[in-house]
């Protein structure tokens, strides 16, 4: 595999962190949707590697590990996804056990701030939701208050709730840059920068989070993903160039019900870079 011409879906989500899918659903429909190369990437958490691992196989689907962790950086939540490494590796799954630990308890404050809100039991409703009990997102949340009724979807939650100064906010520490990409690259995988887009940084933390990265050991960003605009497709085309970086690409699929970009559905890398699964052509199954 030598082309930027291929269907790689190489970020989703599934019931074991805050889809809604399971692995075996997700790997059927990202075969029915025509993807040639899949990862699932579940948030902080490999419990699903080797059901879509084994789901892939059976549909002649070729696979590739995959994670997204949740970092702290310069103050905001970066997320950085691993993919081809090994699953089993303690040091990963210990690092991201560490990682997830914090979350029960921020749950718990989530609630009490939408409680002084007049949003009762939440934390109890967004339970409901919980694939992993180990894994409570503010997604879990989001869905249960669309199903409460208090907004009418997903979108509207993030607007009104559970972002930064709004309530059911509880800012939380997670693992550090270095760390992510080290459990990512002791396992013989490759970090990749995603959606990084999304990040509200300045022009000057964003060349930081770049730098950093690559200093670390880093070597892919995401260039084409659901979470871009086609304008950012060049941008972080441009810069995944200047930083000698491979790219990625993958839908961020959560849910048919309300995800924007189905599994696969996304244009094709631009062919001027490297397709970070050159990088992993040893590791795919
Ligand atoms: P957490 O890891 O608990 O902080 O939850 C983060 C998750 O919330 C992300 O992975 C998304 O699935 C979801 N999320 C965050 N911001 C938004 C948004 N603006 N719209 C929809 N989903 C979002
Ligand atoms: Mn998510
Ligand atoms: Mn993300
Ligand atoms: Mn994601």
């Amino acid at each position: 595999m030598t082309t930027s011409i291929l269907n790689a879906d190489l970020h989703c989500h599934s019931v074991v962190s805050d889809g809604t899918l399971t692995p075996e659903a997700l790997a059927a429909r990202a075969k029915a949707n025509g993807v040639e190369l899949w990862a699932l990437t579940d948030h902080d958490e490999v419990g699903g590697q080797l059901r879509a691992a084994a789901a892939a196989r059976e549909l002649g689907l070729r696979y590739l590990t995959g994670v997204e962790i949740s970092v702290t950086f310069a103050g905001e939540t970066v997320h950085i996804v691993g993919l081809g490494f090994d699953a089993t590796d303690t040091r990963m799954t210990d690092g991201l056990h560490q990682t997830r630990g914090g979350r029960g308890q921020r749950a718990r404050e989530m609630a009490d701030q939408l409680a002084k809100v007049g949003i009762a039991d939440a934390y109890e409703g967004a339970l409901r939701f919980v694939g992993n009990p180990e894994l409570i997102s503010r997604t879990h949340f989001a869905r249960f208050l669309v199903e409460s009724g208090v907004c009418k979807d997903t979108g509207e939650v993030f607007r009104r709730f559970l972002t930064e100064g709004k309530p059911g906010y509880v800012p939380h520490r997670w693992a550090n840059l270095q760390q992510a990409i080290q459990w990512i690259t002791d396992g013989g995988g490759v970090a990749v920068i995603a959606h990084p887009g999304r990040y509200r940084f300045t022009a000057n933390e964003q060349y930081a989070l770049f730098s950093e990265f690559k200093a670390h050991g880093g070597q892919g960003v995401e260039v084409v993903t659901g979470s871009h605009s086609t304008s950012e497709y060049l941008t972080y085309a441009d810069m995944a160039i200047e930083f000698g970086l491979a790219a990625s690409r993958g839908s961020d699929f959560h849910s048919p019900d309300e995800s924007h970009t189905d599994l696969g559905a996304l244009p094709y890398l631009p062919g001027k870079l490297t397709p970070v699964w050159e990088l992993l052509a040893d590791r795919i199954q």
